[in-house]
């Protein structure tokens, strides 16, 4: 397949709307205040149906399909908001998807899958262990593979956010998006360039695992040790055979900036507080950007993505106390 344009993100924009809300763009005003920017705005993707983006790219993936493929039944290995995704469209649409897990992912997870309409597939002690049955699985019943970033219809369903937010705002010109995969970097870079060439991009990575950042600079996928964050949804790699989002976030962005795990905290108390909102800690990466001063934005028009909402309650509720007791002392 070939890269993806904004004609693809437009064919998304036509088919997906069935399954996927089109989110509001909040403004953020206490942050544009302290931070000195014109105007700050929220994209808030955790209204989506399973709390995050994610279900834009799967329903455009799973849409493209043919009746054949669709009736041979889909295939994934996530355990996380792309697992979710997939199970939800798969569900309404009434294809069989299949998501392999390994025995150690726990029970709560497994069963979110099934309420939603996925078909756990548990196999082996540890998720390179499912990975390696999602690979048999795909070999022998000859299952349509749906994966989570590297691909022309992910980028373009997740590019479909980048259409709203130029018909929302007329006025952004710098769009703070979260990066692990590169998926919805990717997505909404390509269409907010295409149709606003001055727009400036900039990527937020997690200090713990800036794969990708690393990736651009090797010239090359590279691995790093996964480490616990709050933000384990931009967790794992780019990808050994990575073809497309690497280049289009190699192209498309301007500034890199990274985050450590307090940025993290204080973007979800943020959320929490000034917008009414859950943001999990990926989705508060950029909201601690900017609150941090690590990305300057001053007298621009910045939009963020509010990506997603799903966290644990017992570590979202120890943070939000913890940022609580601290706010109150200063
Ligand atoms: C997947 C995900 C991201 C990162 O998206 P990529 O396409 O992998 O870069 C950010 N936030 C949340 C909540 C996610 O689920």
């Amino acid at each position: 397949m070939k890269q993806p344009t904004l004609e693809d993100v437009r064919k998304a924009s036509e088919r997906i709307y069935q399954y996927v809300r089109q989110t509001p763009l909040v403004p953020a005003e206490r942050l544009a205040e302290l931070s000195g920017a014109k105007a700050v705005a929220c994209k808030l993707e955790m209204l989506q149906p399973t709390g995050s983006f994610k279900v834009r790219g799967a329903a455009n993936s799973i849409m493209a399909l043919s009746d054949e493929q669709r009736a041979r039944g889909i295939i994934t290995f996530s355990t996380g908001n792309h697992g979710l995704a997939v199970s939800y469209i798969a569900g309404k649409m009434g294809v069989l998807a299949r998501v392999c897990l390994s025995k150690r992912v726990p029970a709560y997870r497994s069963e979110a899958i099934r309420a939603l309409g996925g078909t756990p597939e548990i196999w082996g002690e540890s998720q390179d262990e499912a990975e390696a049955r999602y690979h048999d699985l795909m070999r022998r019943d000859g299952q349509i593979p749906i994966v989570p970033f590297d691909d022309p219809r992910v980028i373009a369903g997740q590019g479909t956010i980048g259409l709203e937010l130029t018909e929302q705002s007329a006025d952004a010109d710098t769009i703070l998006v979260p990066l692990s995969g590169g998926g919805l970097l990717a997505g909404i870079a390509m269409a907010v360039k295409s149709l606003r060439p001055e727009a400036r991009i900039v990527s937020i990575s997690i200090k713990r695992s800036p794969v990708m950042l690393r990736s651009l600079q090797a010239g090359c996928p590279v691995e790093l040790p996964e480490q616990d964050t709050l933000a384990d949804s931009l967790l794992g790699g780019v990808g050994q055979d990575n073809r497309y989002t690497m280049p289009l976030v190699e192209r498309f962005v301007d500034e890199h900036v990274v985050v450590g795990e307090n940025d993290l905290k204080e973007g979800m108390y943020y959320a929490f507080r000034e917008l009414g909102v859950v943001a999990e800690g990926a989705a508060a990466a950029p909201l601690g950007a900017i609150l941090s001063g690590k990305v300057d934005v001053r007298n621009r028009s910045v939009v963020t993505i509010v990506t997603g909402c799903n966290v644990e309650v017992s570590r979202y509720l120890s943070v939000i106390s913890e940022k609580e007791r601290e706010h109150e002392t200063r």
